[in-house]
């Protein structure tokens, strides 16, 4: 059993000053310090002096893509006049070539750089045309098992792949479940699948829900309406692939009905508004989304490992959008990074997010030292502009375990970032 004493506590909904918690997987205990002193303390092995910091949950990256890793510092011929061209001049070139073993890697690396972010739990979009089949278990070794993290993983099936090995990966894989991993059933977007590929997935995949971008640039859109009459979201709803849980990424590009037809379909959103705008293919409609009661979640596309940097950029994207200081408040976005949290406690089966006993012990102790007045009125405001601005957790805790330990992470393998870098010399080779 540890505990970490002396701290401040924020779970997105409540504060508590100086208070201390016992935990082993999950949270066993919480109270003030001055219970402390009279609790039993022998079976406590480790105890962690929170002095100046604020205890919080570990974090949730609802969408991203741990393959993106091999794209830092990569110099290809890049010009692109639509978002199509930025797949096929970057993303499709790089992830074309990836096998087996450039998965491991590149999931340590950006595993690492998670928990650096006080990122636990991330909800992966897997692609690699080197190897497809045991993709997503080597994911798994890397994030859950070697790093100590949660995982959500989905092979995005596609028409550029062999669709047969893409079904069968994520099939394959949904049958591992835990409480630190599961399988979604993976798709690219609309317009890299067709009818014949959606058709087979409805017959094949059974009641694994979904994660699919969708509409995140107009040329989906276009694709779908040019070649099959149709919008993106009605593809999806005419081949039954709605529902359930199911992901949808993006969905800058959606219309009113589509919209509506979503609200129907217990659906979630993922958004990831700082790609969007590193894409430069606009930004979601929220409160289209919100309109119709389309629960969103929020992650970041794989454009790094800090998610707090998504929760301010969205703030910030949302309120120049609609041209109003007022147009995102603390509320909204409250309110989807609990929904992030609400998804993954549901698809896991644990209670994750809470400061609270019985929910999982991950944790997130983020020094702070408040130079105005704090307390329960105003903590959000500390942490919107205080901590997520400058956000550096000093320990990381998953399933009871310390993976980061006052800021030093042990790694599974001493030499990674050099076979990292050799695995990059030889991945770039192959493209140019
Ligand atoms: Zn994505």
């Amino acid at each position: 059993m540890k505990a970490i004493v002396n701290s401040k506590f924020y779970d997105f909904k409540n504060y508590r000053e100086d208070s201390y918690i016992l935990f082993d997987e999950k949270i066993l205990k919480i109270g003030s310090m001055k219970e402390f002193t009279s609790i039993e303390k022998k079976h406590i092995d480790t105890i962690i002096d929170g002095s100046n910091c604020i205890l919080m949950p570990g974090l949730i990256n609802g969408h991203t893509h741990i393959y993106s890793t091999f794209s830092r510092g990569m110099n290809l011929p890049f010009n692109p006049q639509s978002f199509k061209d930025i797949l096929d001049q970057l993303w499709w070139k790089l992830d074309g070539v990836l096998d087996i073993e450039d998965c491991y890697l590149s999931a340590i690396i950006y595993g690492v750089d998670c928990i650096k972010n006080g990122v636990t739990t991330l909800i992966d979009h897997h692609a690699s045309g080197g190897n497809i089949l045991g993709t997503l278990k080597k994911l798994k070794t890397a994030i859950c098992d070697d790093l100590g993290l949660r995982g959500l993983f989905c092979f995005e099936t596609s028409d550029r792949f062999n669709i047969d090995q893409c079904i069968e990966e994520n099939i394959d894989f949904s049958k591992v479940k835990n409480e630190s991993c599961y399988g979604l059933f993976g798709m690219h977007a609309s317009m890299s699948i067709s009818d014949s590929t959606m058709e087979k997935v409805y017959n094949l995949k059974g009641d694994i829900p979904i994660h699919i971008h969708v509409a995140e640039s107009l040329d989906d859109e276009i694709d779908a309406i040019n070649k099959y009459g149709k919008t993106v979201v009605e593809r999806l709803r005419d081949h039954k692939l709605l529902g359930n849980n199911s992901i949808l990424a993006h969905c800058v590009h959606i219309n009113h009905m589509e919209a509506e037809i979503l609200g129907n379909n217990n659906v979630f959103v993922a958004l990831n508004p700082t790609s969007n705008m590193n894409n430069a293919v606009g930004l979601p409609d929220y409160n289209l989304l919100k309109r119709h009661n389309i629960p969103c979640i929020i992650g970041n596309d794989g454009l790094g490992a800090n998610i707090t940097r998504e929760y301010l950029n969205l703030t910030y994207s949302m309120k120049n959008k609609y041209q109003s200081p007022l147009a995102f408040n603390f509320g909204d976005l409250l309110k989807i990074i609990n929904n992030t949290y609400e998804y993954v406690s549901n698809q896991l089966g644990i209670k994750i997010g809470r400061l609270d006993e019985g929910y999982v012990a991950d944790l997130i102790l983020v020094p702070y030292n408040p130079p105005t007045m704090i307390s329960e009125e105003n903590i959000f405001s500390h942490i919107y502009f205080g901590i997520f601005d400058n956000f550096a957790p000093s320990y990381v805790i998953c399933k009871g375990s310390i993976v980061m330990d006052n800021y030093k992470i042990k790694l599974p393998l001493s030499n990674v970032y050099e076979e990292s870098r050799e695995a990059s010399r030889k991945i770039w080779n192959k493209l140019n």
